[in-house]
Parts: C-alpha cells; sequence; structure tokens
C-alpha cells in the first residue's frame, strides 16, 4: 500500500467580526477541484489576540492566512518582508510562508485590476474612486502602478480622503486629486472608469443609494462595483441599464482568492469554480 499522508496542509482568515465571511466557501472548492487536502479556515480573532494568533500560526505550520477588519494594518508588524505593492498600501489582506518566513501581500487592488484589465489596459486611463478606505487605497495604488493617467478620490470625510491623496502622491506625483462628496457627485465628462469602493449597498442594506448622478455615466465608462454581496447592487443594474460595461465585485473577490492560491500553492486554481461556488452561497 503507498504511504499515505492523514496531514492536511492549512490556511485561512483571521477577523472579527469574521463568520459572514463566505471565503473558505470559493477557496476550498478550488482546493476540491485541484485535488489538493487543504483546509481553509474562518478563525474569529480579537485585535489583542493577533499577536498570538500570527505566533501560533507559525507555530503550527501554516501555509498562510488572510487577514480582514480589523486586522489589515495592525498585522504588517507581525511579518518578516512586505511586497512592494503592500508597502505602499500599508496594509496586508493576504500572508504567505516562505520558509520560515512570513510574506505580506496586498491582493486586494491586484484582484481588482485583474477584473478590469480583462477589458483593456489601463495605462493613461482616468478613474474616479468613490470612497477612501482600505478597499480604496489598495484599487488606487494599484492602479497607479499599473500607468492610469489621471485619478480622483470622492470621500465624504475630508481627513480620510486627504490621507489617501497623499499616499497616491507618494506612489505617483502629481496623478491624483480629492474632492469631498457632497450630494449627487457629477461624474466628469472623459472618465473612463468609475469605482465604487464604498461599502453602499453592502448585505443586508442593499437598496442603499450610492450618491451618483446616473445621468452622468456615458455607455463608453466602465463602472466597477466592490460589494461582492450581492454582486447585481443598485448600481450595477442602474450602470447597466445606462449602456455602460459593469464589472462586479465578485470579480474582485475572486481574483484575489485566486492570487492567494497562488501563493500559498505554486498553482494555478480555476476561477469559475470559485465564482460559482460564491454564486451558490449568495443565492
Ligand atoms: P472602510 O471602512 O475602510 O471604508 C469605507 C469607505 O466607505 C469610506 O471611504 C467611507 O467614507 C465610505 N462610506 C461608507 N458609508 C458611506 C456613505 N453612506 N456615504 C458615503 N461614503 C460612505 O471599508 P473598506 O474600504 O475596507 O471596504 C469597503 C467595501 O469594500 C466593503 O463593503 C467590502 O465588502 C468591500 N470589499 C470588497 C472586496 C472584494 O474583493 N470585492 C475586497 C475588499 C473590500 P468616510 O471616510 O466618509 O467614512
Amino acid at each position: 500500500m503507498a504511504a499515505r499522508s492523514f496531514k492536511q496542509e492549512l490556511v485561512g482568515v483571521f477577523g472579527q467580526p469574521v463568520a459572514e465571511n463566505p471565503t473558505q466557501v470559493m477557496i476550498e472548492a478550488a482546493f476540491r477541484q485541484m485535488g489538493l487536502d487543504w483546509r481553509y479556515l474562518t478563525l474569529e480573532v480579537a485585535p489583542k489576540d493577533l499577536p498570538a494568533a500570527i505566533a501560533g500560526m507559525r507555530a503550527m505550520g501554516f501555509r498562510g492566512i488572510n487577514c480582514t477588519i480589523p486586522h489589515k494594518v495592525a498585522v504588517v508588524s507581525l511579518l518578516d518582508e512586505l511586497t512592494p505593492a503592500a508597502r505602499a498600501i500599508g496594509a496586508v489582506n493576504c500572508v504567505a510562508r516562505q520558509g520560515d518566513k512570513l510574506l505580506g501581500e496586498n491582493t486586494d487592488g491586484k484582484g481588482f485590476l485583474q477584473s478590469v484589465q480583462a477589458q483593456g489596459s489601463v495605462k493613461g486611463k482616468s478613474a474616479v474612486i468613490l470612497g477612501a478606505g482600505g478597499a480604496a487605497r489598495a484599487i488606487g495604488v494599484e492602479l497607479l502602478r499599473a500607468g492610469a493617467g489621471s485619478l480622483t478620490v470622492v470621500n465624504r470625510s475630508e481627513a480620510r480622503g486627504q490621507e489617501l491623496l497623499q499616499v497616491l502622491e507618494a506612489v505617483a506625483p502629481g496623478r491624483s486629486t480629492f474632492t469631498r462628496w457632497v450630494g449627487d457627485y457629477v461624474v466628469p465628462e472623459g472618465t473612463d472608469l468609475v469605482i465604487q469602493a464604498t461599502s453602499i449597498g453592502l448585505y443586508p442594506d442593499i437598496e442603499a443609494r450610492v450618491p451618483l448622478d446616473i445621468d452622468s455615466l456615458r455607455p463608453n465608462m466602465i463602472v466597477c462595483d466592490v460589494i461582492p454581496n450581492p454582486p447585481r447592487t443598485r448600481l450595477v443594474r442602474e450602470a447597466e441599464a445606462a449602456g455602460c460595461v459593469v464589472l462586479d465585485g465578485l470579480g474582485m473577490l475572486v481574483n484575489q482568492g485566486v492570487i492567494g492560491i497562488q501563493l500559498w500553492t505554486g498553482r494555478d486554481p480555476d476561477p469559475t469554480v470559485m465564482r460559482q461556488a460564491l454564486l451558490d452561497v449568495f443565492e
């Protein structure tokens, strides 16, 4: 009889709250399809316990971990190395063990970029990002790194918007501006990409309206929503009706999961299996 190992390789997610995080479903669907006996654990970790949790994953030989709210910034100081993107963004959502070292990467913006670049290059394009939180920060940094020509950050709170502007200026000086979000935002003529990166529309508040003048959308614009659940947000439906190319938040979620699996296993998972697994649980 061939030797058989009863020890699974472990990855997972640290967050709080974390119970509603569906990542396990898509990652384990990919592992099954790849024939890998790996587990993805959904683990509730309080902020005060994060150092012990990272020490624990090192001790137990986890191959990697995702970090979600509220750990993406705090985890940075607990790791051995950061990728250039994670350093520029100042936050990590994916940790990979490389030998006895932990490498921090930020896959949110890269996942987003892959979705957009499936429609064409972003080089020289002009983008509007609604929101200035963690998702907007990762997306903004990756858009500039990929050569976007101009970026307008639109945010309700001035302080957070200015903070993001400083991060973007450090990546590519002179290409970004900040606009305070008051009333319905009118998208300037000539904009190529409109990115909804706030938490408006996330389940269960699914009919919440993004303050945006839908009449200012043009059919040649690509409109992206980061909200993964539900994928067909109110904005997605309205932008489709306006004739725009529309990208939902599920694409970004799946793509960042693909990058995480590549980092952890060195192999390419099937994104369609992952997307379908998420659609099955969101129904
Ligand atoms: P943060 O809490 O860091 O930021 C939230 C942002 O939303 C802020 O800019 C905030 O503005 C803005 N905002 C919230 N409510 C309103 C409102 N009513 N009107 C105007 N602005 C508002 O969150 P994250 O950036 O981490 O996450 C944002 C969303 O992105 C989440 O819903 C998350 O699910 C999604 N996401 C999706 C991913 C994917 O793979 N699809 C990956 C990562 C995140 P202000 O500064 O004024 O408070």
